[in-house]
Parts: C-alpha cells; structure tokens; sequence
C-alpha cells in the first residue's frame, strides 16, 4: 500500500510538470487594448491588476524641469516632453480625462496592487547619454522613496542605464531590451535578465535556454498572436509581454 502511495505521488509529480507551464503575463502599457484605458494610463495599470496580470509594464521620461512622468511616445499628444516643463504638459488630456500620470501617481497605484509586479522602462532621452543617466538615478530614488524596490523590475534600450541601475544598487532587477546581446554578455554585465523582442528569439533559437543557463530570466515582447503565444510558453520564456492579456490569460490558464 505504502509503495503504491509513493507510486502514485510521483506520477502526480510527473503530470504535474508535464502539464503545467511557467510562462507569466505582463501586460505592455497596461491593459488598454480591449477596455477604455488608454496606454500608460492610471486607468490602464488598474486594468492590468483587474486581470490578474504578474506584471504591468510602462514607459518614463523625464520632463525638462526633472519630473519624471509615463507615456510611450516622446511626446504627449504634441507636446515634447523632453524639452516642455511639466506644467506645460498639464495643456494636454488623456480621452478619459487624466492628466499624464507622473511616475510617482502611476508607481504610487501601483503599490495599492502588491501582487502585480512593476515593469519600469526608462526611455532613452533625446537630450543625451547623460540625460538618460539622471533619468535612471532620480528613478531608483523615487522607486525607493515610496518603498517600491521589491515590487519593481527595471528594462532599459539604453545599455549604460541598464549598467547604472545596477551600479545604483546590485540587488536591483534590471533587464536589458535592445536584442543584440548574448545571454552570455549580458551575464558577464551582471544583468539580470533578456528582455527581448521577439524575432530576435526566433533568430536564436539558443537564447532562451542559454539565459535559463546563465540564471537569466526571459521575457519576449510584444506577442500578441495566439501561435506566437504557444510557441513561447512551449519554449520555456519566463515573461510575455502582450496587448492581448484577455488572450494569452485564457491560452495560460489551459495549462493549469
Ligand atoms: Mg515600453
């Protein structure tokens, strides 16, 4: 009996793994897609913990007059950010009324949704390398001043503020997005993590198990196609990045 139980306990274990994935969410700019919120918003970023997202990803910039904010583009509905002062910023709306979020009201509703993990992209700024830096440090601080660092992973284009966030602090998660570096670089960089797009991945096909190797987490962006979605869960990825979360939620919860 005793030998039947152990029996039956591993092969549990067995179809467990067989049938189980690892492959987590996040949702890129938010939830937006198929609800109101539009990208980058605080309405957004509430959507995305609605759906029980792990993580939420969003974009930073920092204002002329040092005020970091969120949105993609480089500028918000016309108006440069780089080059305009936060107040002038304030000229502009979101359709559903918002202001742009500063990074301190985005990160500050991020904390009230402690299981959602806060995928923080800095920008690469279009006023110089060393712009981008100031950018990077006054966002450790910030993201340490409201008692955010556990609950934040930092990705970065810019290679130098990948290297400056762990310069800032070493525990820091930081996760390089540019695709034209190896896992094994980007380990001898003391990375964390590949952040890439997806066709780098299909360009090589190594990559995700080398990452996995090199204790590397993997994240590919931007997926939004159903057979791109197995295809990645089916390779092992850690995190998918997507403007379909109502799709690839569905396509995750099939394995659990
Ligand atoms: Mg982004």
């Amino acid at each position: 009996m005793r030998h039947n139980t152990i029996l039956f306990v591993l092969l549990m274990s067995v179809s467990f793994t067989a049938f189980s994935q690892n492959t987590n969410m996040i949702t890129h700019r938010g939830a937006w897609k198929n609800t109101e919120a539009p990208q980058n918003s605080i309405a957004s970023l509430r959507a995305a913990a609605d759906q029980k997202a792990w993580g939420s990803e969003f974009d930073i910039h920092l204002t002329k007059d040092n005020i970091l904010v969120v949105n993609h583009d480089r500028d918000f509905y016309g108006i440069d950010i780089a080059t305009s002062t936060y107040e002038e910023l304030l000229a502009k709306k979101h359709p559903n009324g918002e202001n742009i979020p500063t990074a301190k009201e985005y990160l500050t509703e991020g904390k009230k949704h402690a299981d959602l993990t806060l995928i923080y992209e800095l920008k690469t700024s279009s006023q110089g390398e060393e712009r981008t830096l100031e950018s990077a440090r006054k966002s450790m601080e910030l993201v340490k001043e409201l008692g955010l660092f556990d609950q934040t992973e930092f990705i970065a284009f810019s290679y130098a503020a990948c290297l400056e966030f762990k310069k800032l602090d070493k525990d820091a998660k930081v996760h390089y997005l540019n695709g034209d570096k190896s896992p094994k670089e980007i380990k001898e960089a003391g990375l964390s993590g590949i952040d890439y797009n997806q066709q780098v991945f299909k360009d090589n096909p190594s990559w995700i198990r080398e990452a996995k190797e090199n204790g590397l987490a993997t994240n590919v962006w931007t997926v939004n196609e159903e057979k791109d979605m197995r295809y990645f869960i089916k390779e092992g990825v850690d995190y998918i990045t997507t403007d379909e979360p109502e799709r690839l939620s569905r396509i995750l919860k099939e394995g659990e």
